[in-house]
């Protein structure tokens, strides 16, 4: 069965609405949260109980780091990022912020492992951001496949026997075979906070039979989501980051 991938939905109502609306729609009922499921938008508890009930209904779910931040210190982000979370905490019950804090870093299922950040030092929060990063990730776990956010700009690394990792910014919309004899590793563009250029929400589609990647953009309501950051009081600058889609 295939398994829909959505990760740093960010409190974006409106773009993980419209994800799941497409992931339903092409009959896909398997689902993993690759975390930060808050900060930067006004929609912190909805999407809290949302991937909640996905998870409920038998989904992954990570945490990412700025669901840690929420009970944590948020100390390594930048001030943008903490002014997000400080907002977000005064509108989370601690129903809400006990479940962030019951998420795991990551999880396996068959040959792919799922984890926000890399798989060398998931608490760490490092960026996958080139073809070194990659490889270091793939030499840390035994799982041919890895899933990883964070970054929000789909990419696409594969290695061979070597261990050298080789990238191409996958196009969209296209199954990509995902060969089993090369080791994979995706990044999957963020759902709620796109930033390569295109306000379009991201998410992937994986088929473990086929061993198949689909990386899927879905239009969505960028301007009520910006209008609710605004209407919120948070730092314009993350309402015209979604409109500009980077
Ligand atoms: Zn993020």
């Amino acid at each position: 069965m295939s398994i829909a991938i959505l990760t740093d939905i960010h409190a974006n109502r409106e773009a993980l609405e419209a994800c799941l609306a497409h992931a339903e729609a092409a009959g896909l009922r398997d689902f993993a949260v690759l975390g930060d499921l808050v900060g930067y938008g006004a929609d912190p508890a909805w999407c809290v109980e949302r991937v909640e009930t996905l998870q409920q209904e038998g989904a992954i779910v990570l945490l990412g780091n700025h669901d840690e931040a929420v009970y944590g210190t948020g100390e390594d982000m930048n001030a943008l990022a903490r002014a997000a979370i400080a907002w977000t905490r005064d509108r989370l019950t601690s129903g809400h912020v006990d479940y962030l804090r019951s998420l795991p870093l990551q999880a396996a299922r068959g040959e792919a492992l799922f984890v926000h950040a890399n798989a060398y030092a998931p608490a760490a929060w490092d960026y996958v951001t080139g073809p070194l990063d990659a490889a270091r990730s793939l030499s840390r776990t035994d799982k041919r496949l890895t899933f990883v956010g964070h970054l929000h700009v789909p990419a696409l690394y594969h290695a061979g026997a070597s261990g050298a990792a080789a990238h191409f910014a996958p196009e969209p919309g296209v199954d990509i075979p995902l060969l089993r004899q090369r080791r994979w590793l995706a990044v999957v563009g963020a759902v709620g906070q796109p930033r390569d250029g295109v306000p379009a929400a991201n998410y992937a589609v994986f088929d473990p039979a086929q061993s198949s990647l689909r990386f899927v953009r879905v239009a969505y309501d960028v301007e009520t989501a910006a209008r609710k950051v605004r209407e919120a009081g948070l730092p314009e600058a993350l309402a015209s980051r979604l409109e500009r889609g980077r």
